[in-house]
């Protein structure tokens, strides 16, 4: 394995396979960049469970059903959201025409989505009542988070694919911890080196402090931490979280016995896996050891 020495490794990296695109943490990527990607979604596909449901979201989503979520309470500082200048043919051009057309700019019905699974659980409240103990899904989305600082790895936007259960608080933790055993498997099998960690979200503002000691302590979120900036700051590849009723209670989702359901997803963030294979085992795949070429079909 090579040695990560120092973050000039990983910006050398990135200049060979991210283009620059205009703003911070915004990049064209690469065909070999890419396809890496299209390796790991693969993999990732290979061991989903059997009856997952598919979905893939595009990178809007609804502005009310994420308010309804509860997102600007805990992550208002990450959220984009869609403006557009509406009006008539003369109005709209006058105001293009004008330095100050950023002012006009009106909020509409979308934001940005920040994670995929958020459109997910009102989906399936729309269906009613679980008629089974627990589902499963298999969603993917690009996200945006407006994050205030842009290190290799992290992006304004990028894809996060997540597999989801909604079921009996059991059958929530069981998937999370099958997820965990998997993405170690994962990780093995990619020749990546890999920790597991309790971890908390970056919730706003101080009460978000006390928010994030909290999840600490009842142990709801983990995280997988890879070197793709160095080996002594592992990066976060991976996330695994029990939500508890939190997302149930707002949507009223529940199993067949009339309980409020639990619900647990998993993770994984794309561009963060391939920048880590890259750090791991160079920029050139041609020399990346047999399994993980394998592994991802490269
Ligand atoms: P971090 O700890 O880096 O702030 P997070 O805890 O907010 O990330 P999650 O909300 O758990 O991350 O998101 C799931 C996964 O999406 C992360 O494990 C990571 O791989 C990926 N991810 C999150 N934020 C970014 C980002 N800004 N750029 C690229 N990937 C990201
Ligand atoms: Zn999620
Ligand atoms: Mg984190």
């Amino acid at each position: 394995m090579r040695d990560i020495e120092s973050s000039a490794a990983i910006n050398s990296i990135i200049d060979a396979l991210l283009v620059p695109a205009g703003a911070p943490g915004i990049f064209g990527r690469t065909e070999i960049f890419e396809r890496t990607i299209e390796g790991l979604n693969r993999l990732i596909t290979d061991r989903r469970e059997s009856g997952a449901e598919v979905f893939t979201f595009p990178p809007v989503m609804s502005r009310s059903l994420l308010e309804t979520a509860g997102y600007l309470k805990s992550f208002p500082h990450l959220l984009g959201c869609v403006s557009c200048l509406s009006g008539d043919e003369p109005h709209i051009r006058g105001l293009v025409e004008k330095a100050d057309w950023v002012d006009a700019l009106g909020a509409t019905d979308l934001v940005l989505t920040p994670a995929a699974c958020y459109p997910i659980y009102p989906l399936v409240a729309a269906r009613g009542v679980m008629r089974n103990a627990g589902r499963s899904f298999d969603v993917s989305s690009y996200c945006f988070r407006r994050e205030s600082t842009h290190e290799a790895g992290r992006l304004q936007s990028f894809r996060m694919r997540e597999h989801v259960c909604i079921g009996t608080p059991e059958l929530a933790l069981q998937f999370r911890q099958r997820w965990i055993t998997r993405a170690e498997a994962i990780a093995q099998e990619l020749a990546l080196p890999y920790q597991v960690a309790p971890a908390s979200d970056p919730f706003f503002g101080r009460m978000g402090k006390l928010m994030a000691m909290s999840q600490v302590e009842q142990a709801l979120k983990f995280e997988m931490l890879i070197p793709v900036l160095s080996r002594e700051q592992p990066t976060a590849c991976m996330s695994f979280n029990y939500h508890l009723e939190h997302f149930s209670e707002i949507w009223d989702l529940r199993t067949e016995d009339g309980a409020l359901a639990h619900t647990t997803c998993v993770a994984f963030g794309l561009e963060r896996l391939a920048l880590a294979l890259f750090a791991t085992h160079g920029i050139t795949i041609a020399n990346w050891p047999a399994t993980t070429r394998a592994a991802l079909g490269l």
